[in-house]
């Protein structure tokens, strides 16, 4: 049974994936509904239950349909106890399980590896980078310093390096935390007396990644045993990883002696999304809800859509196709551009400024050199009929106009129309160059 489920998993996750993390699944056991696996590590488990969970349950109901839930064991081996993720204890005797308190570091996201992460031009530079730390060979960049908006991917990128050295490296001790976290133990540690403990933790690990170190700024002490930490561990040779919402130089209150260590290695920033890798990112978590929810049926249009409206924030473009799907599945119904705009109306008026109905015909007509009266009005020539069908599909991606009320804004038209006009857009998009083209511009100029 598990041999034929494997062969169906093959097919879904990709030749590499599979030789990683699903060939090496042994299932244990099936018992009151639960499938047991055997891996070798606990991360191993957590990886596979939060990436591959879903995908193998699904599998095993199609043939038995009785198992409810699966689980992951890591076989009592005394021997090889593992590690405790994501950061292991330094090596000394002494105060050894009080040190392991202390290093509790933040969890890492089993989900913010760099399969998961889609690269386009606007993060190549960055993805580039840590994928380098991320080998893990001589310290080359030291620090790496990523900086960028809210919601573009470091706190993603950051997990990502840590999980790759882990597996690639399980000697190396590796720290993530945030900087409020770095925060926080120093303030516990001078509370308890427990300096030396500190400091010693910290110079003790080999890799050091602070997460959002804007967070410091202003906080005098914390800046103070953070500078110290920093040279320490940089003259150890150990390689640390910083992240910040904006480049060294331009964090206010951040000492200038460390924005000058910030500067010291390699600064490189997450730039902010363009529609390609918006549109990349929606389809690669569509990817994944196919196997979560394998009924439902994603209309045309509704990712470019989604990726035209919601620029800013991929945290905020997740989340709405998270609800998406979610609403869809609960409603049963097909994923369609109207339940799109429905069930997200309130993200999507949020989501910045929009681009009105009147400026998408100002800008066809100026494209297309015919009069605004011509473009809304009746003629049905070519000329006038193409365009027309052009600012009506732009339109109806760009605003969150239902198809009648776009009818009326062009003289009354019926929404049949407005919808034959769209899809006629649609194919030609496909088949003719020039329209695609035209499209492409007339966007790019209507959202500025
Ligand atoms: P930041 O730390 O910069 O505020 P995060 O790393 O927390 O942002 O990213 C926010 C969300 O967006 C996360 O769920 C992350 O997985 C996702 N995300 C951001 N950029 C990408 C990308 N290039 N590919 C896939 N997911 C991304
Ligand atoms: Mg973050």
């Amino acid at each position: 049974k598990w041999g034929q489920v494997k062969q169906d998993l093959l097919n879904t996750v990709g030749k590499n994936n599979f030789a990683n993390w699903i060939e090496p699944l042994e299932l244990a056991r099936i018992a009151d509904g639960v499938a047991t696996f055997d891996v070798p590590t606990s991360f191993v488990g957590n990886y596979v239950s939060q990436k591959y969970g879903d995908q193998i349950l699904y599998h095993l109901r199609g043939i038995s349909p009785e198992i409810r839930r699966i689980a992951f064991e890591v076989p009592a081996r005394p021997a090889r106890a593992p590690r405790p993720a994501p950061a292991s204890a330094p090596k000394p005797a002494n105060g050894r399980a009080e040190r392991e308190s202390m290093i509790a570091a933040a969890p890492l996201d089993p989900k913010f590896t760099f399969d998961t992460f889609v690269v386009g031009k606007p993060n190549e530079l960055a993805h580039a980078a840590a994928k380098r730390v991320a080998e893990g060979g001589p310290v080359t960049f030291n620090p790496l310093f990523l900086y960028g908006g809210v919601g573009l991917g470091k706190t993603h990128l950051m997990h990502a390096i840590a999980w790759e050295l882990q597996q690639n490296h399980p000697a190396l001790t590796v720290l993530y935390l945030s900087a409020e976290q770095f925060m926080y133990r120093f303030v516990q540690a001078l509370r308890d007396r427990k300096m030396m403990d500190f400091k010693e933790m910290f110079r003790s690990v080999d890799v050091l990644m602070v997460d959002d170190v804007q967070f410091i700024a202003g906080k005098e002490s914390t800046q103070e045993e953070f500078f110290h930490t920093f040279n320490a561990l940089v003259d150890g040779g150990k390689q640390i990883i910083i992240s910040g919402d904006r480049a060294p130089g331009e964090i206010e209150k951040l000492e200038e002696r460390i924005k000058s260590r910030l500067q010291c290695g390699l600064v490189v920033d997450l730039h902010p999304t363009n529609y390609e890798l918006r549109l990349g990112i929606l389809q690669s978590k569509v990817d994944f809800y196919r196997v979560q929810y394998p009924d439902l049926v994603l209309a045309d249009g509704v990712l470019e859509f989604l990726a035209h409206r919601i620029r800013k924030n991929v945290r905020v473009l997740e989340g709405a196709l998270t609800r998406l799907f979610a609403f869809a599945s609960l409603v049963g119904h097909e994923i369609t551009l109207e339940l799109t705009q429905d069930c997200l109306a309130d993200v999507l008026r949020a989501s910045e400024r929009q681009v009105t109905v009147e400026e998408i015909q100002r800008q066809v007509s100026d494209h297309y050199n015919i009069r605004l009266s011509d473009l809304v009005g009746p003629k049905r020539t070519r000329v006038f009929a193409r365009p027309r069908q052009v600012a009506m599909y732009l339109c109806k991606q760009m605003t969150s106009r239902s198809l009648p009320d776009i009818g009326r804004r062009f003289g009354g038209r019926d929404h049949t129309t407005v919808m034959h006009g769209v899809k006629r857009i649609e194919e030609l998009r496909a088949s003719d160059g020039q329209i695609a083209e035209d499209l492409d511009l007339l966007r790019r100029t209507l959202e500025g």
